[in-house]
């Protein structure tokens, strides 16, 4: 058979199996039980295109973006400035090696992230692809730093019970959820301290203290954990803290970051300057995965000054560090954000939906508690028994309706991309009142 015959043939396996035979058939997905997914009764939602904050299915129906495609996308599917900025590079090259070479968009991109902060506050910028690596690579520059300032003793983390920092070995060491680990719960690979909140800081013994390197925190709030809002203040206090303890902080802002909470940065609101800032999902307004860890002159000065070679080298890097195309998407996002001044049309949009949910869900007997920060929102249902899957079914019947979430366990998560209207901020809350009631009467 030529190499031609063989592409067509399996053109024509893709033609006559359609997706969900292939899908079924081949694909392994994260965090999903593998025999519900393939059994005979279920129907794999299969998304083909997408419009602003609408995506499309393959039989035409059409779903507002309830959870921004896992918490990235913000300007909206298929934008007519982030598509031309990826092609326009397209038409240069999609990718090349930042081992020994640098590319104009990714210097200029590493200036404008540092730009968004004070003067000289974060001037180096290392990239990477995800969130997990973003956070694996500010954990190894904690603990290298140690090496550089002769402080080796030091090379444990802080971090918080419920975080979520992604699923890499390191992210999921300093991550504090049970459920996220699956079966495997022994494989921290770091030496974790983890407490429940700023009130346990000044209980921590000082031989522990003088062995931390590093603090982690989502600031603000605590998305996976289900969209738990940290009370005012706990980030000024742990970063008032690590000051007075020489901890460095590291702030995951992978959820929180490019406007979600209503600022640019979820630090801003307590007025903090982490020593590492941890950058993906909405850094390319979810079209591409990237991300960028964000660091002091103190941290890269540690490097850079190091007598030795390997000293001031950092051991760490991914073959798509800096992808051009992502780098291009980055960019616009943020040129997007200053020429639609996205943050300030954002505001009105927060405060309907704290209206609506407050009027259309906090009433509802099924409904806890209703928790909103910025433009992200966590219903958390009054059901008691996880094993019943009650968010689960709950999303799925408000996709019926005409909106695709994902609960966290018994959280329903709403948070929709900025570019949303009045009217499908509106439907989006309809949407799940009308599934709570359908699934959880009375
Ligand atoms: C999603 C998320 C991560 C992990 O990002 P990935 O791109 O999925 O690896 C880390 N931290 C927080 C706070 C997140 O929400």
């Amino acid at each position: 058979m030529t190499e031609r015959q063989q592409w067509q043939t399996s053109d024509l396996g893709l033609h006559h199996s359609g997706t969900a035979g292939l899908d079924r058939a081949h694909v392994w997905h994260p965090f999903t039980p593998t025999r519900e997914w393939a059994a005979p009764g279920h129907d794999p939602l299969v998304l083909v295109s997408g419009a602003g904050a609408v995506l499309r299915d393959d039989r035409g129906r059409e779903y507002l973006d309830g959870n921004s495609s896992i918490w990235t996308n913000l300007h909206g599917h298929n934008h007519p400035r982030l598509n031309r900025a990826i092609t326009d590079q397209l038409g240069r090259f999609a990718h090349v090696s930042f081992l020994g070479a640098t590319h104009p968009l990714a210097a200029r991109l590493a200036a404008e992230l540092s730009a968004l902060w004070p003067a000289g506050a974060l001037p180096r910028v290392f990239f990477s692809d995800d969130g997990a690596t973003a956070i694996e690579c500010a954990l190894r520059m904690a603990r290298q730093f140690r090496e550089r300032i002769g402080q080796p003793e030091r090379r444990g983390f802080l971090a918080f019970a419920h975080a979520y920092h992604g699923d890499t070995l390191g992210a999921a060491a300093v991550g504090g959820i049970g459920t996220f680990r699956g079966e495997i719960r022994d494989d921290a690979p770091l030496t974790v301290v983890r407490i429940g909140g700023a009130d346990e800081l000044e209980t921590l013994p000082p031989e522990v203290v003088s062995r931390l390197t590093a603090a982690i925190i989502e600031p603000l709030i605590q998305g996976s954990a289900g969209m738990r809002p940290w009370p005012e203040g706990t980030l000024a206090r742990l970063r008032d803290w690590c000051d007075r303890h020489d901890v460095l902080l590291i702030a995951d802002e992978v959820m929180t970051g490019f406007g979600r909470t209503g600022t640019m940065f979820a630090c801003e609101r307590e007025a903090v300057v982490p020593d590492f800032l941890c950058l993906a999902k909405g850094l390319t307004a979810g079209y591409l995965p990237l991300a960028a860890t964000l660091t002091t002159a103190r941290v890269f000065t540690a490097f850079h000054d190091a007598p030795t070679r390997e000293g001031r080298t950092f051991f760490y890097g991914h073959s798509y560090t800096a992808n051009a195309l992502g780098c291009a998407a980055a960019l616009e996002n943020l040129a997007i954000f200053r020429d639609e001044d996205t943050l300030t049309t954002l505001s009105p949009k927060i405060r309907l939906l704290d209206g609506l949910l407050r009027a259309r869900l906090v009433p509802l007997p099924a409904v806890r508690a209703v928790r909103q920060c910025g433009f992200i929102a966590g219903v958390e249902l009054a059901a008691t028994d996880p094993a019943a899957l009650t968010g689960v079914r709950v999303c799925e019947a408000a996709r019926a309706h005409g909106l695709l979430t994902r609960p966290i366990r018994d959280v329903l998560v709403l948070m929709l991309p900025y570019v949303v209207n009045d009217r499908q901020i509106k439907a989006a809350v309809e949407a799940l009142r009308r599934a709570i009631l359908e699934i959880v009467p009375g």
